[in-house]
C-alpha cells in the first residue's frame, strides 16, 4: 500500500527512544523529512545517527523539554525554519511516574498535567495555523490504555491520559473541515526501556523476578506477549499519512486484546 508519505514534513516527541523513535524511524522508512525532539541533546544525537543508519535518512534533531512552554515554541519554530513547514505531528513523551496515590506528592501531578495534556494541546495550538493555511494535517498522539480503563499503580496516567482523549476527540471534529485529522493510539505493554524499567519496579515491589512478572503479565494479553515498538510504527504511519482519509477522532488501542472494554 502506498502511503504517500514521500517529502511530508513531520515532527516526533520523545523520539530519542521507546515509541516515539520507533515512529520515527516508520516514518523515515517511509520518506517522509523528520525531525526528532526529546530533553537530551547528547541521546537524541545518538538516537538520530542510529535512524540514519537503520532507514538510510537522516533526521534532524532538535533538543526540546516538552514540559516547557518556551521550548515547545522553540521546537516548532526551528522546525518550521528546518522543514518549511509541519503536515505531521506525532505528540508523544515520557509517561507520568508510577505508584499508587500517596505515593506522589503535588509535583507529580503538575508533571503529569504538563506532560500529557499541557504539551499535547500547546503543540497543536501551534502548529494547526499553517495545517489550516495548507489545508492538511495530520495529528497523532501516542496516549495509553491507562486512557480507556483503570490500571492498577498507573493512577497520574489514569487520571491524565483521558483528558488527552477528550481533547483529541473535540479537535478532531473542530479540524475536520481543514483536512486536519487527530488521532490517538493507546499502546497496551511495549517492551521498551521505560517498560522495562517499570516492570523492573513492579517485580522488586512484589520480591519476584522480572521474566516471571513478564510471563504473568503477558497471560492477560491474548496475543500472548508484550508488543514490538515497530507495531506501534506501522500504525501511526498510516494515520499520520495522506492515505488515511477517513479516520479521524479514535482512540485505537494496540495491546494484543489486552482491554476488555465494547466502547
Ligand atoms: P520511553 O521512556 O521509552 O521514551 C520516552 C521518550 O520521551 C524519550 O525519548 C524521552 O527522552 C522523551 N521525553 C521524556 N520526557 C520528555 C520531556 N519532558 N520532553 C521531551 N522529551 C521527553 O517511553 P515509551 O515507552 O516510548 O512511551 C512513550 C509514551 O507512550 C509515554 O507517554 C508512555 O506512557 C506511553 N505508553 C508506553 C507504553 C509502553 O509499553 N512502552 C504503554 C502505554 C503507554
Amino acid at each position: 500500500m502506498k502511503l504517500g508519505l514521500e517529502g511530508k514534513r513531520a515532527v516526533v516527541g520523545g523520539a530519542s527512544r521507546g515509541l516515539g523513535f520507533a515512529v520515527a524511524e516508520a516514518l523515515l522508512a517511509e520518506g517522509a523529512q523528520v525531525v526528532i525532539a526529546a530533553r537530551d541533546e547528547d541521546n537524541l544525537e545518538l538516537a538520530a545517527r542510529l535512524l540514519e543508519a537503520r532507514t538510510g535518512f537522516p533526521p534532524i534533531p532538535i533538543a526540546a523539554d516538552l514540559t516547557s512552554v518556551d521550548s515547545r515554541q522553540g521546537l516548532v519554530e526551528r522546525t518550521m525554519e528546518q522543514l518549511g513547514g509541519i503536515d505531521i505531528l506525532i505528540a508523544n513523551a515520557g509517561g507520568p511516574p508510577p505508584g499508587p496515590f500517596l505515593s506522589h506528592g503535588l509535583e507529580n501531578w503538575q508533571l503529569a498535567i504538563d506532560l500529557a495534556l499541557g504539551s499535547v494541546t500547546h503543540l497543536c495550538r501551534l502548529v494547526i495555523p499553517s495545517m489550516m493555511a495548507q489545508g492538511f494535517g495530520r495529528i497523532v498522539q501516542i496516549v495509553s490504555i491507562a486512557g480507556l480503563e483503570a490500571i492498577d499503580g498507573l493512577i497520574l496516567s489514569n487520571a491524565s491520559r483521558p483528558a488527552v482523549l477528550g481533547f483529541a476527540k473535540a479537535l478532531a471534529r473542530e479540524m475536520a473541515s481543514h483536512n486536519i485529522l487527530v488521532n490517538s493510539i493507546c499502546p497496551g505493554v511495549f517492551m521498551t526501556d521505560r517498560m522495562t524499567q517499570l516492570a523492573k519496579e513492579r517485580a522488586t515491589t512484589r520480591g519476584i523476578k522480572v521474566e516471571e512478572y513478564l510471563d504473568e503479565f503477558s497471560s492477560d494479553i491474548p496475543l500472548g506477549r508484550p508488543g514490538n515498538p515497530r507495531e506501534v510504527g506501522d500504525l501511526a504511519v498510516f494515520l499520520a499519512s495522506p492515505r488515511n482519509s477517513y479516520i479521524t477522532g479514535a482512540a485505537i488501542p494496540i495491546d494484543g486484546g489486552k482491554t476488555r472494554r465494547l466502547y
